[in-house]
């Protein structure tokens, strides 16, 4: 096992800068997922820990070694791709063992460390078929039991359950973590899913073209995103993004005031007659009764409330409910208003489109 650190690493292809200014150290044995969309230059920092690119510029340490020159095979890494790339003419025991016997490794050993791994697996009762015997799950529990047959330092994991169906990529999730906490090893793991991301890292690397925009543990990331990207990377429904103008204490939404609460306002001195964006997540927005159903009488009670908990209003219109169960997830636009707003909210909560709430 080993910590991992990369300082100003950058990568050139031909014109284009694909990535710059990466400087990150993963300590010995914690489980690190970058995260970014497509292109943002994730696959080209895995492979660089790899070996299988080199860096323009920058230092890269496995453990106490420098690593810039030292050839792939000698960096004692092991990387699981997305499409498996199992040797389809050997069986499973073979294909686990590959790494050892390229080696050279003594045959009795190999075949106890093959059995090791594939029971932790559950791969023991298929250890004689081909790949192509296997579904997909299988296959990729296959490739990640090759990787951990060779007891590497680090794993290096490109998108590992990218190509599995839904039910099957939940489970297999779920399995990794649990093999990252038998096993220890420090693993750099790259996707583009967000729920993958914070459900696995100990710390998240957000990137964005090829740049670093944020480090940190998934709740610190969730609650306190650095800027507008993460904040609305992370998360599903994505975080509303109002924009305002600060004025009488207020935040003018489309024409509507949406006051703050008082230590909020200390916090951000706000400035008059200012142009903000405001960030809401979904789930931090409640609904009351749509306004055609309330009396005059519980109206005036229900606006004193919510001054009393300085909580803030707005008025919206319903577009698209959809319930999903254990949520619903609401659609509502501010009226006069392109903005329109993502709100979840409990699944026994069914406003109708139309209703204005
Ligand atoms: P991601 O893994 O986040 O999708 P990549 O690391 O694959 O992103 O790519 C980052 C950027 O570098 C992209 O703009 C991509 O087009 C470019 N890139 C990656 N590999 C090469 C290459 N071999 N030649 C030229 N450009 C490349």
């Amino acid at each position: 096992m080993a910590n991992v650190r990369l300082e100003d690493i950058k990568r050139r292809f031909n014109n284009v800068t694909a990535i710059e200014d990466i400087t990150f150290e993963i300590p010995d044995g914690e489980f690190w997922v970058l995260v970014g969309p497509s292109g943002c230059g994730k696959s080209t920092i895995l492979r660089t820990i790899a070996g299988l690119e080199t860096a323009t510029s920058g230092k890269l340490y496995i453990g106490d070694r420098l690593v810039n020159n030292i050839p792939a095979r000698q960096r004692d890494v092991a990387m699981v791709f997305q499409n498996y790339a199992l040797y389809p003419h050997m069986s499973v025991a073979q294909n686990i063992g590959f790494g050892l016997q390229m080696r050279k490794v003594d045959q009795k050993i190999i075949q106890e460390r093959v059995m090791n791994v594939a029971r932790s697996l559950s791969l023991d009762h298929l250890l004689d078929r081909k790949p192509k015997q296997l579904s997909g799950g299988q296959q990729q529990r296959v490739a990640l039991g090759r990787a951990i047959a060779r007891e590497p330092q680090v794993f290096l994991l490109d998108e590992p359950l990218s190509n599995l169906d839904a039910q099957l990529r939940d489970d297999t999730r779920a399995e990794l973590k649990q093999l990252h906490q038998e096993l220890g090893i420090t693993t750099i793991y790259v996707t583009h899913d967000q729920v993958e991301a914070m459900t696995l890292a100990d710390k998240i690397v957000v990137l964005n073209r090829g740049r670093i925009q944020q480090i940190g543990d998934p709740q610190t990331i969730y609650a306190s995103p650095a800027n507008q990207m993460v904040a609305t990377f992370l998360g599903s429904p994505p975080m509303n993004i109002l924009p305002a103008i600060y004025e009488n204490n207020g935040f003018d939404v489309s024409g509507q005031l949406l006051t703050i609460p008082v230590v909020v306002k200390e916090k951000l001195q706000l400035r008059q007659g200012h142009s903000y964006d405001l960030g809401i997540r979904p789930e931090h927005i409640f609904i009351n009764e749509p306004l055609s159903r309330l009396s005059a009488a519980s109206r005036r009670e229900e606006r004193q409330e919510v001054q009393e908990v300085n909580e803030s209003q707005l008025i919206v219109e319903v577009k698209v409910v959809e319930p999903l169960g254990r949520e619903t997830l609401i659609r509502a636009g501010l009226p006069g208003s392109p903005v329109v707003l993502n709100i979840q909210v409990g699944g026994d909560v069914r406003p109708r489109p139309g209703d204005r709430l």
